[in-house]
């Protein structure tokens, strides 16, 4: 054995300055709140990382009122260039202590540090970069002149994505003229905890970014009734979406759900095999499947099913499992103990209705919550398994024999956030990539995220767009004219 095969050194948690105890970030001040206080683990180690105060309903009144007054005073009288610069600072920030924030992030929610490292903390700066470019654009967002911001945006985030979901929503609301409360989820609090500081760093003006940890049942519902919020941006299940869409009907504030998606993956015989074997891969293991847009369904036609399958699951035993801070790992933790048991119960029923299930072999830690990468084969298209949203490492392989089917097979969900096709043949990508009823479609790719890019669903993944200038239409109202 050579030195060389000496991995590198797992990530330490010794540069994180994680505090014992967090409160709420109101007005640029951390105030206690007044909900019961909560503890956030580690989903690896299962070890208690500090503990973070809930805000109640007067909590939330309070920081409405506080992103109220900036927005009234201060942020929506600011020439869209001074705001601008703010952004850019965030931004800089965020580059500045990308690795402090990768870390946290991996300790925080489980996932590899690899990833937190390449993809969630760099797209969250470039998100920042992207819409501080757009705040003294707004002429050119598609909406007439002089559009208007819309006041005191709510924003409720889910655990898969902490940082970046933040910088998708943070970024084009305050680049638009908002104010902002948003709600990290419980699980994953500590980035929008540390964001706040960047906040503080970057000289923000008070009340124009507040951060209220809590509970979706006090904190996310207390914020999405309070009749001061002009703006609802949510990002989680489809039954939590709908719910707040109820209690909106009939109110001006204007809502964005991002929702569950079942993304079909739709690979042609005449694919470069091991590219589209990336791909699958990259699909529905990244983040341990804990992605609203997974490939989550593979559609492989029929005569290349078995070669597929081949190349798959030799690819699969080379993935590691384990240790999230090892820059070796490619598969993580399970973000939470009641999210495994969702994926149990979800993934049991494949067996039941007759798919069969293939497990990558592979050594599970002692604590923490795990999942080790699952395929079915076998799957019909009535299954729960192919229709139900599993959030986890699970992949259902299905099969067509025409593009023809292959389109029919891949609609047929009540879901439409994504889908991705392989195939060598420019005039087939185009014509199926058409008549799929998806709000994102990757061509010989997956998985793929750029802010200039809208993001977002049909059907019962939601409504409006986020990313590109579509997103900042999300947070304005249409202009006056010339
Ligand atoms: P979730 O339960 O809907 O939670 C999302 C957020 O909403 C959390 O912050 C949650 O708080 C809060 N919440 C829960 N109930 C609420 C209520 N009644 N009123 C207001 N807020 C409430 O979803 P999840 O299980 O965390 O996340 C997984 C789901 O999100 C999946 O279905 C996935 O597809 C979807 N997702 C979609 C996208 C997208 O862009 N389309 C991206 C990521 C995830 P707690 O933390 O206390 O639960
Ligand atoms: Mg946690």
């Amino acid at each position: 054995m050579s030195f060389m095969e000496y991995a590198a050194a797992p990530e330490s948690t010794s540069i994180l300055n994680i505090r014992p105890h967090y409160g709420l970030f109101i007005n640029n001040e951390w105030v206690e709140g007044r909900g019961e206080s909560f503890t956030s683990i580690s989903p690896s180690t299962e070890a208690e990382l500090f503990t973070v105060s809930e805000a109640d309903g007067r909590d939330v009144d309070r920081a409405v009122t506080a992103a109220r007054a900036a927005y009234d005073k201060v942020w929506s009288r600011m020439s869209g260039a001074e705001r601008g610069k703010y952004l850019f600072r965030i931004a800089r920030i965020l580059q500045e202590r990308a690795r402090e924030f990768a870390v946290a992030e991996t300790v925080d929610n489980g996932k590899p540090i690899k990833e937190t490292r390449d993809v969630d903390v760099p797209l969250a700066a470039a998100w920042f970069f992207y819409y501080a470019g757009w705040a003294d654009k707004l002429d050119h967002a598609g909406l007439g002149a002089n559009p208007r911001s819309l006041g005191v945006a709510a924003q409720i985030i889910p655990w898969n994505f902490p940082l970046l979901m933040l910088a998708w929503k943070v970024a084009p609301a305050l680049a638009a003229g908002n104010t902002v409360v948003l709600k990290p989820a419980e699980t994953t609090p500590l980035t929008a905890l540390m964001f706040a500081e960047v906040c503080q760093q970057a000289g923000l003006p008070a009340g124009v970014v507040n951060i209220l940890p809590g509970k979706g049942s006090i904190t996310g519902r207390a914020l999405v009734e309070h009749a001061g919020v002009n703006k609802i941006a949510f990002t989680g299940s489809t039954s939590v979406g709908r719910e707040i869409a109820r209690s909106v009907a009939g109110s001006d504030t204007k809502l964005t759900l991002e929702l569950g998606g079942k993304g079909a993956n739709i690979v042609f015989d005449d694919a470069a095999l091991d590219q589209a074997v990336e791909g699958i891969i990259q699909g529905i293991f990244f983040n341990q499947g804990h992605v609203c847009c997974a490939g989550s369904r593979l559609l492989v036609q029929e005569n290349v099913h078995d070669e597929v399958l081949e190349r798959l699951t030799r690819r699969l035993a080379t993935l590691r499992l384990g240790d999230p801070l090892d820059k070796n790992t490619d598969i993580g933790a399970i973000n939470s103990r009641e999210q495994l048991e969702t994926i149990h119960r979800i993934a049991n029923t494949g067996e039941a209705e007759g798919a069969e299930r293939w497990t990558l072999d592979c050594a599970i830690p002692d604590k923490g919550f795990w999942y080790a990468p699952t395929i079915f084969t076998n799957v019909a298209a009535s299954n729960t398994i192919a229709r139900d949203e599993i959030f986890g490492p699970v992949l259902s392989v299905l099969t067509f024999r025409t593009p023809a089917e292959a389109v029919t097979k891949a609609n047929n969900s009540p879901y439409g956030l994504s889908a991705g096709i392989w195939t060598e043949k420019a005039s087939r990508m185009l014509t199926v990539a058409d008549q799929l009823r998806a709000g994102v479609i990757w061509a010989n790719t997956f998985n793929k995220f750029d802010p200039a890019s809208p993001f977002g669903g049909y059907k019962e993944s939601g409504y409006g767009r986020e990313g590109g200038r579509h997103g900042l239409a999300a947070y304005l109202a249409k202009g006056e004219g010339r």
